[in-house]
């Protein structure tokens, strides 16, 4: 049971967390905070938080379990407004979707990581963001990554792990450059795939032709180039390294392939598609188990 818990960045990811809890009765109450008043009082309207508070530091005052749900790129300005101010028995997560940006950010604040933090990333999510698109489902049979360090107090990461089990999310242990690596390749990438395919068809196609002929594969593959602008930002600027390594593995790839066109090598698209169309065959199947 939590007795006070604080969300900080009351949308899409810190909303439906919220209303998980509450759904299951583990808090007995939720404190959000953010920026603006019109999102907080909207977050009371729908019942996902009791109250609210537009200072940091405030909002954490009391309470024993804090979640960071903000873009990466206002995590450390997080930090420095709530450094200080937390109660002895706090423990400290966070939901960003890069793990190193954000424990060094912890460093750069704390002067060395807290022990009571422990960096977090469930591996949910929707292209809608703000707290109008939260709903308490959102983490059932879905993974929550914990990258605790060497010095993360087993009790915090114990208390993040039950956190977690409750919204209905398996809980794993990951080391956070493993974490960064592999979400570059299976989040990361394809963002930026999407954004660039959609980017590049609507500069090319005045008339939106491209548009009004597109049916239902361009709206899957596409459909994730409606995420928020800013959190992809953030996520690109936080996890620069393994993105520009996958980049470039893709750009490879993707060459290999137009040259296959060009030689008319029909063997080698065959292949390719083949062990792509049996490798998600796989993924779908394991995944809807
Ligand atoms: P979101 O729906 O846009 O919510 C972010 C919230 O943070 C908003 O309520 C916003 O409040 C608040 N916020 C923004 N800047 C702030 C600041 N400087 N100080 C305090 N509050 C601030 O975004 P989200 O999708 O929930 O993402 C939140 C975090 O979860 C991000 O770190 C993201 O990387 C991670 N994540 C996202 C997904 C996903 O698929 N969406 C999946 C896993 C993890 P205002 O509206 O008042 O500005």
């Amino acid at each position: 049971m939590i007795e006070r818990l604080c969300v900080i960045g009351v949308g899409l990811i810190g909303g439906s967390l919220a209303r998980a809890l509450r759904a299951a009765a583990a808090c007995r109450e939720v404190v959000g905070a953010g920026r603006s008043v019109a999102n907080l009082q909207t977050a009371v309207e729908l019942g996902v938080i009791d109250r609210y508070e537009t200072d940091l530091a405030q909002a954490v005052s009391g309470a024993d379990m804090v979640v960071l749900c903000v873009p990466l790129g206002a995590m450390e300005g997080v930090f420095t407004a709530i450094k200080g101010r937390l109660a002895e028995q706090a423990v400290l997560t966070d939901a960003g979707s890069a793990k190193g940006s954000v424990i060094e950010a912890a460093q750069r604040v704390f002067g060395s990581v807290p022990d009571f933090f422990v960096p977090g990333h469930p591996i949910a999510g929707t292209e809608q963001s703000g707290v109008e698109a939260s709903f308490p489902g959102l983490y059932q049979r879905r993974r929550v990554i914990l990258t605790p360090l060497p010095n993360t107090l087993s009790s915090a990461t114990e208390r993040v792990r039950a956190m977690w089990e409750v919204t209905g999310a398996q809980v794993v242990n990951m080391d956070p450059v493993h974490h960064d690596e592999v979400l570059a390749a299976t989040s990361h990438l394809p963002h930026l795939l999407a954004y660039s395919l959609v980017d590049t068809l609507s500069r090319l196609d005045e008339n939106n032709e491209v548009f009004d002929y597109a049916a239902g594969g361009f709206r899957d593959f596409t459909r994730i180039a409606s995420s928020d602008p800013v959190m992809w930002r953030d996520i690109c600027l936080a996890n620069a390294d393994a993105i520009l390594q996958m980049i470039e593995y893709f750009v490879d790839d993707l060459q290999a392939l137009g040259e296959a066109i060009r030689r008319h090598d029909g063997e080698q698209l065959l292949a390719v598609f083949t062990a792509a169309k049996a490798a998600r065959d796989c993924f779908i199947e394991k995944t809807t188990e």
